[in-house]
């Protein structure tokens, strides 16, 4: 039966409106059939999704942070017992291995986590007798409804990294998830109801630009949580801006692994795997790009070439596949395109994913002939400047560049106009305490590949990685989601001071 996905306004569910309404056709990738449509919001199921969550933010700001934090931990533990559901409904639309979607979830519970903690969290600074008989402190405020937008690549955890901290700081929400993999939102959603979440206080609504517009320019709409491509977050983050809100607008990636020549070969193998094939390539922390410090490129490759031959790859709900499919077929043919122009380019072709055999069936028997397949692919001697390494692809493709030297090695990562992740391979103390400091990147792995940094710090990139200030979760979260307010406070003693015109000052 095919499934019919709509918004999530008030508390219930709520289709768009009108006699021929927009919708999207949802995709399991394995298969390459439409398993089900998704509404597209207009602008009257936005200002109603809006209409709900300020309706909602006046009762939810006044809210207990005993309350809240109760609801929090009542969502953990409801997403935590019923995790393999979301994940079997992320497997269906995403393609990703089941596992691997578990552990999306997981780091999406961290952050619920660390949201429980919001009384410790919220706690601002006191100071008494700032002058005589003035005492000052301040205090964090919700901002009131904000937006959430977010990629196809991970439908529980990036809307995760915002909302539990948004909700426990007193805000209330209206979430527009990717319209690729649209219902785990929904189960999201359904969850928060069951939690005791008061209806109004997170909102859903599924579309494409027209909505996101919307929310750009809605003028109770306070800030906006953006994860995506680099250019549609630098859009986002000047519309939100231009209309005077705070902005956040997390963007793509080219994230290059420099392997220095005393490093432990088959650790950076195995990580060179893990990082650029895992999840079919389709992480913004995904590993792109080997920087191998010669002589060690030849040995590398080759321990990395033999890996790749036994990665299995096949639907996502088969316990033994190690990756799945890409997310659509136009997407799919857009990574393939790269290995024709990157052979044009000159580099070359180590091992072609084209021709990586694909193992087993869908899981109700349907066959995968149709599914949105590519194996793992590996370039060698790739250099800047070749399409391969100028643009993110975003999917199963690993690029090998060769350099003399850790500097050449450094400053080919600095010169890159992405700075979400890096990793450094190397049993070099001083060389990786080097690189921590002198890389320009925002988050960095010493001998790990994907350094997402947990819960209790914050996660963002520099450069066109994001646009904004505040990293998304952690302390910028807090930051992110509040407004401090700073109180100077005189309670009436004798010793009051009559009229005086002169400026405070603390003397
Ligand atoms: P995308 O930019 O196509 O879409 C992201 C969101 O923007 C979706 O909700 C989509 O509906 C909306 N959108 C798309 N086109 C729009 C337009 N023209 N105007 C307004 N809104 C629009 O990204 P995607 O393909 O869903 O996700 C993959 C990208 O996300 C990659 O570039 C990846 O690196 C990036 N990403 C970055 C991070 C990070 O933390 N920096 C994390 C995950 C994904």
């Amino acid at each position: 039966m095919s499934k019919h996905i709509t918004h999530w306004i008030g508390g219930e569910a709520v289709a768009t409106a009108g006699a021929a309404p927009r919708r999207g056709d949802i995709y399991d990738p394995a298969t390459g059939r439409v398993t089900g449509q998704v509404d597209f919001a207009t602008l009257t199921e936005v200002d109603a999704a809006v209409g709900a969550a300020v309706s909602a933010f006046s009762e939810w700001r006044h809210a207990s942070l005993a309350k809240r934090s109760t609801v929090l931990f009542k969502f953990r533990e409801l997403l935590n017992d019923r995790k393999d559901e979301l994940a079997s409904i992320i497997v269906s639309e995403h393609g990703k291995v089941h596992s691997d979607a578990l552990g999306e979830i997981a780091r999406g519970l961290e952050v619920v986590e660390f949201a429980c903690g919001i009384p410790q969290l919220l706690k601002g600074g006191f100071t008494e007798q700032a002058s005589t008989g003035i005492d000052v402190y301040s205090i964090r405020q919700p901002l009131g409804p904000v937006a959430i937008i977010s990629p196809f690549n991970f439908p529980a955890m990036v809307p995760m990294w915002f909302f539990p901290i948004a909700i426990a700081a007193g805000n209330t929400v209206i979430l527009k998830p990717s319209e690729k993999d649209p219902s785990a939102a929904q189960f999201l959603a359904e969850l928060w109801k069951e939690a005791g979440l008061p209806d109004g206080v997170f909102n859903v609504v599924h579309g494409d630009k027209v909505a996101v517009d919307r929310l750009l320019e809605h003028p109770d709409v306070k800030s906006v949580s953006f994860v995506g491509s680099t250019p549609i977050a630098r859009y986002v983050y000047e519309n939100g801006t231009r209309y005077g809100k705070r902005v956040q607008a997390l963007g793509g990636a080219k994230n290059h692994m420099l392997v220095l020549p005393d490093s432990d070969l088959d650790l950076a193998a195995d990580a060179a795997i893990n990082a650029g094939f895992g999840a079919a390539g389709e992480r913004c922390m995904a590993i792109s790009v080997l920087v191998a410090v010669e002589p060690i490129a030849d040995e590398l490759i080759e321990k990395i070439k033999s890996r790749m031959a036994t990665l299995k790859v096949g639907p996502g709900c088969n316990g033994d596949s190690d990756m799945g499919p890409l997310v659509t077929g136009v997407h799919r043919d857009k990574v393939t395109s790269y290995l024709e122009s990157g052979v044009a380019d000159g580099a070359e072709l180590v091992v072609d994913g084209r021709k990586h055999a694909i193992a087993g069936e869908d899981v109700n028997g349907e066959d995968t002939v149709d599914g949105f397949w590519l194996g793992p692919t590996l370039f060698d001697r790739v250099k800047p400047g070749m399409s391969v390494y100028n643009d993110e692809i975003f999917g199963p493709v690993l690029s090998v560049v060769r350099v003399d030297s850790y500097e050449a090695g450094l400053q080919l990562i600095n010169n890159n106009p992405y700075g979400n992740g890096t990793a450094i391979f190397t049993n070099d103390g001083g060389a990786a305490r080097r690189f921590q400091n002198e890389v320009e990147v925002g988050m960095v792995g010493i001998n790990v590949p994907i350094p997402v940094p947990v819960a209790y710090y914050s996660f963002g990139g520099w450069k066109a990685s994001l646009f904004g200030d505040l990293h998304a979760y952690g302390p910028d979260g807090i930051n992110f989601f509040t407004r401090s307010k700073a109180v100077t406070q005189r309670w009436l003693d004798p010793s009051h001071g009559g009229i005086n015109l002169g400026f405070p000052t603390n003397a």
